[in-house]
């Protein structure tokens, strides 16, 4: 549960919050940014090190062209307009993890600038401008916990050192929290798209802070802002900004000012508690890193890059909106991993009916799904076993019923559809015709004002019965066999 402090909702009303998030993704690079130690995840401490991540005198850095370019495509894929010359900076702060006593990264001249995304909240659609987006490196990790009688016992792993960051900066253009959850979520999923990290918020490929302040409706300035760090998951960071947005309010209507400080979110609380105020804030003291070279990515590199840029997801849903007949929500759900797209594209180029595959996800998947606790890309039925369901249903070799009965055992047994489809070799026992013919011979005789109406030339009336025998045989009759077996009787 989270509590909040009360503010009351006329004091909510009266402001209005101000919000820019610090996002930091790992590069899915094989070796790290400047030495060619190995950036694999879940090593034994230490083993990924060389002089030059350990950050020992006389090292020197060496970029990886991998990272640049990685880099340079996820700024293209969030609209920013890349430099020709970006600079590297060293970052001077001291801590544990930081073995040179500096981080690399880019400062006043950094890698792309001027970027955005949109992003959709209850209806409305809102662009986030990205100040800048640059490369650095990783700092290696302290740990506090995992060794016997560990109460004072603190360890560093420098395997994590050095591994390729970009750092993503927006605009102070969000202005609630949910806002904030939003962009994250298509921050993420652009991310994911472009293949340069796995965004893995557990192994720490994903980090953002947030920095959150208050100010009256229509006072221009912004306030004082509070930066809330190392939240772990976009649902804690929804409600870190939630808590704060009412605790500094909380703070000014009771005639107090905010200071400048950074604090942490404790997520069992609820609650955010400060950790450094302004004057215990760092100074970086940034200045070029001599030992690199500016970089540069001109025009030529730039279109290399550009051309393997893949087709994002906001414009990958409204095309396949186009193409396929399918609804926004449709497009949503089926978008919501690229595999999975890639997956439904293949299978809706077979199909016989596209639409009726997005129906299938929508109307006998999500809800099997949703009941197993699974995610679409983890569902026993592929993409390619609904569109085989949905080319059977739709040939009317197998009825609605049917459908949902195998879809049922697909998920008992966690088999694809075309598996359990051959395992109950369903087609050839719904082909014991005996039962259905009597049930048509009854309506027939039934319906002789339809009967003569059909031999008088109207043969749309076929639907009529067939609809008669569905009802008849509740839906368990194959739709494709009852019509073959009309046609022969009332031609006759
Ligand atoms: P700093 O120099 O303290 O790191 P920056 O200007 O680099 O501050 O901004 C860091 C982040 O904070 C950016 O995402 C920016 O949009 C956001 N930001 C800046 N000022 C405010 C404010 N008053 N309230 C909320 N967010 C802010
Ligand atoms: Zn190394
Ligand atoms: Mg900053």
């Amino acid at each position: 549960m989270v509590t909040t402090p009360e503010t009351s909702v006329a004091a909510r009303a009266k402001y209005e919050p101000v919000i820019g998030l610090e996002v930091h993704v790992q590069l899915q690079t094989v070796s790290k940014i400047f030495c060619s130690c190995s950036t694999r995840f879940g090593d034994p401490p230490n083993t990924n090190v060389c002089p030059v991540c350990l950050g020992l005198p006389g090292a020197l850095p060496v970029l990886n062209r991998k990272a640049v370019e990685f880099a340079v495509l996820a700024a293209m894929a969030l609209n920013c307009r890349v430099n020709e010359t970006s600079i590297f900076a060293r970052k001077n702060y001291f801590y544990p993890d930081l073995p040179k006593g500096y981080q690399i990264s880019q400062y006043d001249k950094p890698l792309a600038e001027h970027g955005a995304i949109e992003i959709s909240v209850q209806g409305r659609t809102k662009r986030i401008g990205i100040t800048r987006l640059h490369l650095e490196e990783d700092a290696g990790k302290s740990l506090h916990e995992g060794f016997a009688n560990s109460a004072e016992t603190t360890a560093i792993d420098l395997n994590r050192s050095g591994v390729p960051l970009i750092e993503i900066v927006s605009e102070p253009d969000i202005a609630s929290a949910d806002e904030a959850y939003e962009y994250l979520t298509r921050l993420k999923e652009i991310i994911l798209y472009t293949g340069v990290s796995d965004c893995n918020m557990e192994e720490g490929s994903l980090r953002c802070d947030a920095n959150i302040s208050v100010r009256p409706r229509r006072q221009k300035e912004f306030g004082t802002k509070i930066e809330v760090k190392n939240v772990n998951s976009f649902r804690f960071i929804r409600e870190a900004l939630e808590y704060e947005i009412d605790r500094q309010i909380g703070v000014i209507e009771s005639g107090e000012k905010i200071t400048q400080e950074t604090r942490l979110y404790n997520s069992n609380e609820g609650k955010t508690y400060s950790m450094r105020s302004k004057e215990q804030a760092h100074d970086y003291r940034y200045f070029p890193e001599p030992d690199l070279l500016p970089l540069i990515v001109d025009e030529k590199w730039q279109a290399e890059i550009r051309a393997s840029l893949p087709e994002l997801p906001e414009a990958r849903r409204e095309r396949m909106v186009a193409d396929y007949g399918i609804t926004e929500y449709d497009a949503q759900v089926l978008t919501f991993t690229k595999a999975l797209a890639d997956q439904f594209e293949a299978a809706a180029k077979v199909a016989k009916s596209p639409k009726r595959v997005a129906n299938l996800v929508q109307s006998e998947l999500m809800g099997r799904l949703k009941a197993k606790g699974l995610e679409i890309g983890h569902s026993p039925i592929s993409m390619t076993g609904v569109a085989l369901s949905a080319d059977l249903v739709e040939s009317g070799t197998i009825s609605g019923k049917m459908l949902k009965d195998l879809y049922d055992l697909s998920f008992e047994r966690g088999r694809d559809f075309p598996a359990v489809y051959e395992e109950e070799g369903k087609p050839e026992q719904s082909r014991d015709t005996s039962a259905l013919e009597r049930i048509i011979d009854e309506i027939i005789g039934a319906n002789p004002k339809q009967v003569e109406q059909y031999r008088a030339g109207k043969t749309t009336v076929v639907g009529f019965f067939v609809g008669q025998v569905m009802k008849a045989s509740k839906g368990q009759a194959n739709p494709q066999l009852v019509n073959e077996l009309l046609v022969k009787k009332l031609q006759t």
